[in-house]
């Protein structure tokens, strides 16, 4: 009797940054594998085993039960020696008869470019080992992105928050915006309000089995310094006694 090994489960966390290109990441888990000790038959090397009294080294059993159409014969597997065929008379000492021991394990599995968070992987083969040379199970690994301190995701598009100050705002610029791969210039136009959103196209996370790449969308925020200098305190007081068209005010919130 052949049995499967089991299937399992892992995970494994990756940075946003690795989502773009096809990265090669290793999973340690621990997993039974056929114990080196006994090779996988569960006894202690140089004792002996003997066949099973109960099916006579066969592994299965005959029941025979009388019905109306006859005699019926009916296999099962052997319950003594569990279909094995063979009685061990004294247990490996490493494996305690299983067989099989629990080892610490390390796999390399390739992530491709533009996985999305909570996708499932399949590394057959690389699950539990089998029984009596039965195949192993299979390994899956549920991949994240983690989580980044400075873009968020919507999609393959990356999003972030750029803020500039009252007279960047005003005056416009052009500035550099940090993206998942170097920088990127970007015109902020004069007069730009806090909220405005801008398009990096490309600049985003790159779409599975796809050359195609989402956008980055950058949120203008206008900070409001909070401590002011004695200068700087004079050049927002005159500012202040503008009709508020100058620093942008809209007229029906006020009126
Ligand atoms: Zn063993
Ligand atoms: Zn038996």
């Amino acid at each position: 009797m052949q049995e499967r090994g089991s299937d399992l489960i892992c995970e494994i966390a990756i940075e946003l940054e690795e989502v773009l290109s096809e990265t090669e990441k290793f999973v340690d888990f621990k997993k039974a594998v056929e114990c080196d000790k006994c090779g996988g038959t569960g006894a202690e090397p140089g004792t002996n085993l003997i066949n099973c009294p109960s099916c006579g080294g066969s592994g299965f059993v005959r029941s025979t039960r009388r019905t109306v159409f006859g005699n019926m014969v009916k296999t099962h597997t052997c319950s003594k020696c569990n279909g094995r065929g063979k009685i061990i008379t004294s247990m490996c000492k490493t494996c305690s008869g299983e067989g099989r021991i629990k080892k610490d394990c390390r796999v390399s599995v390739k992530v491709p470019a533009g996985i999305p968070s909570g996708s499932r992987l399949k590394v057959k083969g690389q699950g539990e080992a089998g029984f009596r040379g039965g195949p192993a199970g299979d390994l899956y690994v549920d991949v994240y992105v983690k989580s980044h301190p400075f873009f968020g995701l919507n999609g393959n598009d990356v999003t972030c928050d750029f803020a500039i100050n009252f007279g960047q705002a005003a005056l416009g610029m052009t500035t550099e915006i940090p993206t998942l791969d170097g920088t990127e210039k970007l015109k902020i136009p004069a007069g730009v309000q806090s909220g405005m959103m801008f398009t990096l196209r490309g600049k985003g996370l790159p779409y599975l089995n796809s050359r195609r790449r989402g956008n980055q969308l950058v949120r203008i925020q206008v900070a409001t310094p909070t401590k002011l200098s004695t200068a700087q305190r004079e050049l927002f007081e005159r500012l202040a006694e503008g009709n508020g068209e100058n620093i942008g005010i809209r007229k029906r919130i006020i009126s």
